[in-house]
Parts: C-alpha cells; structure tokens; sequence
C-alpha cells in the first residue's frame, strides 16, 4: 500500500512521515477511524514507508528489496495479529498464522473491509470473533526476537478493542516497557473498549470518516464502476468505503428493471409473486432496502416529467425510456403519482426507524395495487 493510493488523507499521511523524519513518531501508534475508514489503508502505507530502504520524500520508494515484500505483506520483519474464529478448516485453538495467507489476501484484494467481512471470509460469519490468549504469546515472541531484515520490528494489531484479557494484558505489559526497535500500529474502530492504560500509552492518529466524493472517485477507479452508480452508492454508504464496496455486488445497474417487475406485478395483482418479493426485499440491507425505494421515487418523477414536459427533458438509456413512456401512461395523472410518490416516502421513512419491512413492504405492494386498481376499474 503506497499513500497515494488512499483517497483524501493528505494532511494525515504528511504528518506521519514529517514525524518519522524528523524522528518524532512515537513507538505506538493508535490509528483511530471508524468501520470503513482509511486507518488500516494508512498503517499499511505508513508500515511500507518506515521499512523502505530508499524513501522518496513522504512516500516509500516501491521498487526496493522491502518495498517489494510489503508489496505482498510478506516482509519478515511485518508481523499481524487480529481477531479469528473457529471455521471448519480451524475447528479448534484457532491461531492468527492459521489464517495469516487468508488476512494477507483479504487486504490485498482491498484494505477496507471491516470484521464481518473479515469472518465471512474465512467462513466464520457465524461467530464473534476475537484476538485469543494465546495470541499473548506471539506478542513477546515477536519481541524477543531480533529483527530479521529490517532495522525496525513492525507489530501491527487489527482491532486490539477484540484482544481477550490475557492478549490485552501482554501488550499493556509489552507498551509499559517498550522494547527497542519495535513499532505498534494499533487499527482501531472503538478505541473507548480499549484499556485506558493501553490507550495512554499509545499516540492517537485521528482518522475521519471519507467524504461521498472520495468514495465514488475511489470506486470509479478502482472498480470501474460508473459515475453514476458510484455516486449512488457513496451517497448510501455515510463515509464507510467497506459498506460502498459490498453494495456494490446488491446493487444492479439497472435498478429500474427492479421496479419495473415490481410495479407490473401490483398492477396485475399478483399477489403470489408479490409475496416471493417481499421475501427478498427483507434480505436486503435496510440501506439497500431504502435505495431502492427511493430509485421508485426518482422513477416517478422522471415518469411526470415526460407526461408533462415530453421524453427530450429525461436523459435515460432507450431501454428505460420505454419503460417510464410507458409507466407515466400508467400512473401518469398527478393524483396517482402523488399517491404512489406518498406511499414510498413513507415507506422509506418507517424503514429508517427499523419497521417490520417484511410486513412493510407487503402492505405497501396491496396499497399500490389497490390504487392502481381504482384507477383502471
Ligand atoms: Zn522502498
């Protein structure tokens, strides 16, 4: 992980590398941010930097012997611990080298990704997840050893708020006497579950939330996800690029298609097919849930804007034009738009407050039948 490849974060990644150049950066570091954030992105950035053997300004070089292994997180001197879970292939006294290919993998397929991500990954989606005892051990492991390549050992904890007592306790014991040549990069999503004594004995690096903008730049280029869904998406996702990155595989491009079925099976009044939607509808995320509601809504609109204004004011793919010609024929007098309109503002704002959305949805779909209904017979 180069800084340059993380969005935003200037500033930040200026004051970690002014620091370790004019030898100011402290022995550990706490990289606080919340799920989804940059703080693991910029620990691995910082990691590679500090290892670089041929630094260019505030950035590591990429091309060096060390550069190439943090390339693949196999530097010797680049130590992990993080939280783990039984799994069927580890169904007991699960250890983090078990699954150390697994989190090199994971992070090297895209470094924001929060712990259900992570467990769904090894096949733990089931469990809590955590940093167990024995992980104490590897602790003063790593520090009794000398470096192996490197000038400087790299300890990095993801997510020590997971630590069980006994592992918690090692590193507090590890922080109070800090051992030469041994850097801690802690990656935190709830530093308040820390010890208080952990925490004051390691520097804070605030990392803030990423702006809608830097989202979708980031899924543009990198995912090569259009301008528009991206914006979608980073609207939806509330500065949490892990959240983007999963609602992107729920999220088709052609959401009008969705609403499309949707509207002709209440329209036809079948209620079977009603039913089986409902049922995927609350598989859904409640974000995902609300997008698509509200897709419904813009899709009203554009329909009025083409019943009152001509198709030449909506700029759509032909396949959509069709379809919102066609609906705005449908439900294209104001009442039945203001009704329909109405019906998922409310919709969205119950989903919001963690209503029922199963039975929500369901009584939704009746309410929108029964209006198309009247209008027809
Ligand atoms: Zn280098």
């Amino acid at each position: 992980m180069f800084f340059k490849e993380i969005q935003g974060q200037q500033s930040l990644q200026n004051t970690l590398t002014n620091a370790f150049q004019n030898q100011h950066l402290a022995h550990a570091l706490i990289f606080n941010g919340r799920e989804g954030s940059a703080n693991l992105a910029l620990a691995l950035a910082l990691a590679r930097y500090l290892h670089c053997e041929n630094k260019q300004g505030n950035e590591s070089c990429g091309k060096c012997n060390s550069c190439l292994k943090h390339h693949k997180l196999i530097h010797p001197d680049f130590n992990f611990i993080f939280p783990i879970a039984t799994t069927k292939k580890v169904d007991s006294k699960p250890t983090c080298q078990n699954f150390l290919p697994d989190f090199r993998k994971i992070i090297l397929k895209n470094p924001y990704f929060d712990l259900s991500d992570w467990l769904f990954f090894i096949g733990a989606d089931d469990k809590q997840g955590s940093i167990p005892a024995e992980e104490s051990r590897k602790i003063i492991n790593i520090l009794s050893m000398k470096p192996f390549e490197a000038e400087h050992k790299l300890l990095l904890i993801w997510l020590p708020e997971m630590m069980n007592v006994q592992a918690a306790n090692a590193l507090l014991k590890v922080l109070e006497e800090p051992p030469q040549k041994t850097t801690f990069l802690l990656v935190c999503n709830s530093p308040q579950s820390l010890l208080p004594t952990i925490l004051s004995r390691v520097q804070p690096v605030v990392v803030p939330d990423f702006s809608e903008i830097e989202i979708s730049t980031y899924l543009q280029k990198k995912l090569d996800i259009s301008s528009e869904k991206a914006d979608n998406i980073a609207y939806l996702a509330d500065g949490n690029l892990a959240e983007a990155i999963r609602n992107i595989e729920e999220i088709d491009n052609d959401n009008y298609l969705w609403f499309q079925e949707w509207m002709r099976e209440c329209f036809k009044r079948n209620y079977k097919a009603l039913w089986e939607r409902m049922e995927k509808f609350d598989a859904f995320s409640r974000e995902i849930q609300k997008y698509w509601l509200q897709c419904g809504l813009d899709i009203c609109r554009e329909s009025l804007l083409i019943y009152y204004a001509g198709d030449k004011n909506v700029k759509v793919s032909t396949l959509k034009l069709n379809f919102l010609t066609a609906f705005s024929k449908i439900i294209g007098d104001i009442d039945t738009i203001k009704k329909l309109s109405e019906e998922l503002g409310i919709a969205i704002y119950h989903i919001e407050r963690n209503a029922n959305t199963k039975m929500l949805f369901f009584n939704l779909s009746l309410r929108i039948t029964q209006t198309f209904y009247q209008k027809t017979k």
